[in-house]
């Protein structure tokens, strides 16, 4: 089910749990302020995940309550991962999925990081 972006944060989520480390993840990448991780169902070549450590439900929770060293540090973070895995030259996609129009199903801020192939149009028809 798609998230409601103006719900408070659940603790209970998987990416919760992910950084918790109560459920297994495969990572690529860990700092302070940032975990990234293989998406479990991948749709690229390349695809994965970069979650604040910090609890914000979506773009919109992070964007209006997270420190400026938060933002600093994850925005740094996600072009970090990218760089780390050799994607300038060859182009990524970022998308951040958030709330119910975008059918964003888990309610702890993600960034998608999508790579190793042409990726095509940014929406389908
Ligand atoms: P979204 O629709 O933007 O909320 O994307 C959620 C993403 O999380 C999907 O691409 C899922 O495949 C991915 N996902 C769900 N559970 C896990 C997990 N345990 N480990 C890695 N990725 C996951």
């Amino acid at each position: 089910m798609a998230v409601d972006a103006t719900l408070p944060y659940d603790d209970q989520n998987i990416f919760a749990k992910i950084l918790r480390g109560e459920i297994p993840n495969r990572t690529v990448y860990e700092d302070d302020f940032a975990l990234a991780f293989h998406d479990i169902n991948p749709q690229a070549p390349t695809h994965v995940l970069v979650i604040p450590k910090g609890a914000y439900v979506c773009w919109e929770d992070f964007s209006a309550k997270a420190s400026d060293v938060e933002i600093a540090g994850f925005v740094r973070a996600v072009g970090k991962v990218a760089r780390d895995l050799g994607l300038v030259a060859p182009g990524y996609r970022l998308l951040a999925n958030t709330g119910t129009h975008s059918h964003q199903e888990v309610p702890h801020l993600h960034i998608h990081l999508f790579a190793g192939q042409p990726l095509g149009p940014m929406l389908r028809p």
